[in-house]
């Protein structure tokens, strides 16, 4: 390990314990050990003292980073999405932007199937309902909600998420599954129909999730518009990325009835939620937790050092983005 000693990593939030055991043990690394969050300024200092950066989706990368004088030649993104990191200024300026897919799809997808059951059976209106001390006792036309089972959920981009929602739906839930992707797939054991048009899927689901890149083409995606069409008392699922849907046009959904409820792990602009959403019955809001468990967060952490010691030692990493 000695020659990578030379070079530095600088970490911009806390890791779990065992990860940040092995960036101590493996790499010269600066850890974040008050997990204060990184300024523009801070990420941009950063850039200029260490070879990589290893950063979070909390850390939205200045475009000044890649202006200003820079030792990084990497940035290492502890996560799957890198829609906080300007790729085309990374790619310009030659720095390499990893990421951290597949060790959280199956987490992110559990998550989903969480936010998609508590939608449609009103989980958390009844759990509030209850902490309130305003349950009266069973009745038989209190919170009802709607079946999964033989209902359709249509996926928005069947990516390594989608899939394993798609999976989960059907083979957990007897569900069935139509998406729109750019491309056809297949996915083993699932019989999949494919929408040419994401017009034509919002209005033939029970559900719909989402689960496409934050990109310039998907920013705003699910508008006014998108959500007229889909069906009256339909739900809407969203742990892709809050940009994805107008916030605004979604809590007027959802005011007007056209929407029976959504689940949501993110937002346009975190940490910040909508007041108008949270005074909402019928949505059930998690503070972005996709990937939050033990396992996975040790996997990721064990995938970004591999892509930071790749960097460091000249080789390609893993898992380039860019
Ligand atoms: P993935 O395998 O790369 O899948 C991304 C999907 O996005 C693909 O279906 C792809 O479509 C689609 N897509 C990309 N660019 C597009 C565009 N310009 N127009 C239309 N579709 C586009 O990624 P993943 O691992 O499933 O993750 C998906 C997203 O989930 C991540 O980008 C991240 O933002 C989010 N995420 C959230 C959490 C959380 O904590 N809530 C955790 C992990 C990931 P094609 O199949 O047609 O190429």
């Amino acid at each position: 390990m000695k020659p990578l000693d030379a070079q530095r990593v600088i970490v911009t939030r806390r890791l779990p314990e065992p990860v940040e055991a092995l960036l101590r043990d493996r790499l010269d690394a600066t850890l974040n050990t008050h997990d204060e969050p990184f300024s523009a300024e801070a990420l941009i200092a950063a850039g200029r003292k260490a070879d990589v950066v290893l950063c979070t989706v909390a850390d939205r990368i200045p475009d000044a980073f890649f202006g200003a004088p820079r030792r990084a030649r990497a940035l290492v993104n502890f996560g799957a999405g890198v829609d906080h990191i300007p790729l085309e200024l990374a790619r310009a300026a030659g720095v390499v932007v990893t990421n951290t897919p597949d060790v959280l799809t199956d987490d992110t997808a559990d998550l989903t199937m969480l936010l998609l059951l508590a939608s449609m059976r009103r989980a958390s209106e009844g759990e509030r309902l209850l902490r309130r001390g305003e349950w009266r006792g069973w009745t038989p036309t209190q919170l009802l909600g709607t079946r999964l089972t033989g209902k359709t959920l249509g996926i928005v981009g069947l990516g390594r998420i989608g899939t394993a929602v798609a999976r989960r739906a059907h083979a957990g839930f007897g569900m069935r599954v139509r998406y729109v992707s750019r491309t056809a797939k297949r996915v083993d054991g699932v019989p999949l129909e494919r929408c040419d048009l994401l017009d034509e899927l919002l209005a033939s689901c029970d559900a719909v999730s989402l689960h496409v890149a934050s990109t310039p083409e998907t920013r705003a995606l699910i508008g006014r518009r998108e959500l007229a069409l889909m069906r009256p008392g339909a739900v809407l699922v969203n742990t892709a990325r809050g940009d994805i849907v107008d916030e605004a046009a979604l809590i007027e959904a959802l005011r007007s009835g056209q929407l029976a409820g959504a689940g949501l792990d993110v937002y346009a602009r975190e940490p910040h939620v909508p007041a108008e959403l949270a005074a909402l019955p019928h949505v059930t809001l998690l503070p972005h937790l996709g990937s939050a468990t033990n396992e996975t967060r040790e996997a990721m952490g064990r995938r970004a050092v591999a892509n930071a010691e790749a960097i460091l030692r000249g080789e390609p990493p893993p898992d380039r983005v860019v």
